[in-house]
């Protein structure tokens, strides 16, 4: 088992994951891109056997995106949890940038990539900044 953990941005919502299975990806389909507000939306996803809520599941709220698929959220700060699909009731997808811990797989796959928006830098060729601003420039 290889154990992470997820939390919403209030942290009221947390689960606990097993990654030991769980793929990584980025996404630019449409559907992607409105309900995150970014060019793509990076997904873990992973066998629903590997997660578990460990608090805050009376503060989840679900949102139907389409006739099968759920977006579960918190109602606090609104953040993504996770995402639940009737088509594929055993795999579940969580945002990776909610997920926390060692051994998280690399996403390997841009999809929907031909429908992405054109001003997404995926080559990252962008200038890069950070430190405690996270306006710094690091190149
Ligand atoms: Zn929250
Ligand atoms: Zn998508």
């Amino acid at each position: 088992m290889t154990a992470a953990a997820a939390s919403c941005y209030c942290g009221t919502i947390q689960a606990s994951l097993d990654v030991s299975n769980a793929g990584a990806l980025h996404c630019h389909c449409s559907q992607c891109r409105r309900l995150s507000g970014a060019a793509f939306s990076t997904w873990l996803n992973l066998p629903l056997t590997g997660f578990r809520i460990e608090a805050g599941a009376a503060d989840l709220r679900a949102f139907a995106v389409t006739g099968s698929s759920t977006r579960h959220f918190c109602r606090h700060c609104g953040a993504h949890v996770y995402s639940s699909d009737v088509r594929e009731p055993d795999i579940i997808g969580l945002p990776l940038g909610i997920v926390t811990g060692d051994g998280l797989p690399l996403p390997d796959t841009h999809y929907y990539f031909d429908s992405g928006v054109p001003w997404c830098d995926v080559a990252l060729t962008a200038r890069k900044a950070g430190g405690p601003t996270g306006l710094e420039p690091l190149d």
